[in-house]
């Protein structure tokens, strides 16, 4: 699997902010000491970011009018960029190494560091028939508002519950949400995801676009999960036996093992 990454994403950071440019270098690092092979991108275009979202909030995000610790007030380059690398990803069914995510933007709101919704704009501009899984540990909020009633798209997500963002608790039309008790085993979660997997296939997708969080990790700082290195081998290998074509673009993950996990994932995702 291609690793789509430009270098212009570790270019702004706020001081004490978890989302920080050192978790994308960490992946780029072992990635690239793997062997994957790597691909440049460039910036979405102001359309393809109205397919998701509004004239009014793109200038909102254009002129950084708006304030907050969780989105602090950044370049407008840096999340059309981060769309454009997802948009590149799904077109040569890659993975977008990049920051900021995305899968907490709705429509009209920036919220738990995301600005623009990568992975919706690049499943919109795709036009196929399409189901999300989403493993980051937070439920994609913003990606459920923005394909709730969708009948080409399905969103399916394996999160923490109770955790921010507090939503996904059930499952609503094309949404199917799978929520997740603190301090739950990783056989558990495997469980989950072959159920996850499983509702997925009977909605025979032509593409499976994934919102890849690192964050279920057995040390990840901002949650409770307990999946090992090992675990994101199998997880990787789950989806890979389905046989869909897919992309991968990256949201969540805070431990220094990142780039760890990642390796893990990829290579069992993309083994022959
Ligand atoms: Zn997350």
């Amino acid at each position: 699997m291609k690793v789509v990454y430009s270098p212009e994403c570790l270019a702004y950071d706020t001081p004490g902010h978890p989302e920080n440019p050192e978790r994308v270098l960490s992946i780029y690092r072992e990635m690239k000491a793997a062997g994957f092979s790597f691909t440049k991108c460039s910036p979405a275009e102001k359309k393809d970011i109205l397919l998701v979202h509004s004239d009014e909030y793109y200038e909102k995000i254009r002129k950084a009018a708006y304030t907050g610790f969780e989105t602090p007030p950044i370049d407008i380059k840096y999340p059309l960029l981060s769309a454009g690398a997802t948009i590149k990803a799904s077109e040569v069914m890659g993975f977008a190494l990049t920051r900021p995510p995305g899968h907490h933007a709705g429509r009209d709101t920036q919220e738990g560091f995301c600005y623009f919704n990568s992975i919706a704009i690049a499943v919109r501009k795709l036009g196929k028939k399409t189901a999300i899984l989403d493993i980051d540990v937070h439920h994609g909020n913003g990606t459920q508002s923005i394909f709730l009633g969708d009948s080409n798209v399905s969103y399916h997500s394996l999160h923490q519950a109770p955790l921010y963002p507090m939503s996904g608790l059930k499952s609503e039309g094309n949404c199917y949400n799978y929520p997740l008790f603190p301090d739950t085993d990783e056989a558990t979660y495997i469980k989950t995801l072959e159920k996850a997997l499983q509702v997925i296939e009977s909605r025979m997708p032509e593409v499976l676009a994934i919102s890849m969080g690192f964050d279920s990790y057995v040390k990840d700082p901002l949650a409770g999960q307990k999946i090992t290195k090992e675990g994101y081998g199998k997880i990787g290998k789950m989806i890979k036996e389905m046989n869909i074509p897919s992309f991968v673009t990256l949201e969540g993950g805070y431990s220094p093992d990142i780039g760890k996990l990642a390796v893990r994932f990829f290579s069992a995702l993309s083994s022959e």
